[in-house]
């Protein structure tokens, strides 16, 4: 009898914590526009959102577009008919989206950019982020450190790569390495044997790590008879791992002819095992479950009607409006810190970089 009371005890406790949450289910529903699978940056963020959104009683609509423009537009266009409350887009790229995002407010649904900033809308009411500049700073500083050039070694060989043009964080990246790369090219310390510099000359369209594999082919055969290349400014770990690709298919990989010093971003699990393995140097950890967080937090705020967490409203101009952002920090990771920052954090388990 006892053991039966306990029994209707727990059940009676159980319900009733069932019944906030089916409650809360009625929230609405909020559109998740995620540009591509191939990186599994994308896979991770989306399925942060879904689970922090179903936490909050949202029902999320998760989509990825595969990297065609069309595509994302439609998909969008989709979750604008099919009523959600709330979009929260990473733009393929960020300049195709106007129309789609005017639908979107004349029915009142807000807009926020994710990762990436939609350029030429006013229709974007908030941008979550990393500080994007910080990241470039990041992976030209690792490259800095690691040839010496403050302890006043060189000259050295570099070359640039670029991220996709249609992605505005590409140019932070850009800018933001550049800004450190630049007084040592400047001062000779660090040369660029193809002149090839300037996101016209260096980007990478899609972040296609086959289109830089190519085009690192073609610097080293036709820059490099004869000549070492020390170190390669790469944007994106899938970049990286075409580039050293090309570098190992010429030869570099030996104890004479060293691997250069090769940086990258976001922490995937190819670049991880292939900086154990003492070849990529570092990459960016971008925490993706944080920007996920932020963002859910945010657009929560926002559908409550308060006022949500931000901390910039300078940096992101879209070309129409500043979009009050919230920035998160990258963190630089090389084989002296992975375990710490990536298996401490429980991005990932021990033995899914093993
Ligand atoms: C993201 C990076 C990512 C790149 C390629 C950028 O917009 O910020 O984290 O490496 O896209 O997917």
């Amino acid at each position: 009898m006892q053991k039966f009371q306990t029994l209707i005890a727990a059940l009676i406790v159980g319900v009733a914590g069932l019944l906030p949450a089916a409650q809360a289910q009625d929230k609405g529903t909020i559109g998740i526009s995620m540009p591509t699978k191939s990186s599994a940056r994308w896979i991770s963020d989306g399925a942060s959102m879904v689970k922090y959104f179903q936490a909050k009683g949202y029902k999320p609509d998760l989509q990825y577009a595969d990297d065609d423009i069309p595509n994302q537009l439609a998909q969008i266009e989709n979750m604008i008919t099919k009523g959600s409350k709330v979009l929260v887009i990473a733009a393929i790229d960020g300049t195709t989206l106007s129309d789609a995002l005017q639908k979107a407010a004349d029915k009142g649904i807000k807009v926020i950019s994710y990762d990436r900033l939609i350029r030429g809308s006013k229709n974007v009411d908030f941008y979550t982020t990393f500080d994007n500049f910080q990241v470039g700073v990041l992976q030209a500083g690792s490259i800095v450190d690691k040839l010496g050039l403050k302890q006043g070694k060189g000259p050295f060989n570099i070359e640039l790569f670029g991220g996709s043009p249609d992605d505005n964080n590409a140019f932070f990246f850009y800018n933001g390495a550049m800004s450190v790369l630049d007084p040592y090219i400047k001062s000779g310390k660090l040369v660029v044997r193809s002149k090839q510099m300037g996101m016209d000359k260096v980007g990478t369209l899609r972040w296609d790590g086959a289109v830089a594999q190519a085009r690192m082919d073609n610097l080293l055969s036709a820059f490099y008879s004869g000549q070492r290349v020390d170190a390669v400014l790469s944007p994106y770990d899938g970049l990286s791992i075409g580039i050293l690709s090309s570098l190992k298919g010429v030869g570099y990989g030996t104890p004479k002819q060293p691997i250069p010093v090769v940086s990258g971003q976001d922490a995937e699990v190819q670049s991880v095992k292939s900086m154990m393995a003492g070849e990529q140097y570092s990459t960016v950890f971008k925490d993706t479950r944080e920007l996920a967080k932020v963002t859910v937090d945010l657009v929560d705020a926002v559908l409550a009607g308060k006022q949500p967490v931000i901390n910039d409203t300078k940096t992101y101009n879209n070309g129409v409006k500043v979009v009050p952002s919230y920035l998160l920090k990258p963190v630089s990771v090389d084989a002296s810190n992975w375990k710490t920052v990536l298996i401490g954090s429980g991005y990932y388990t021990e033995a899914q970089v093993k």
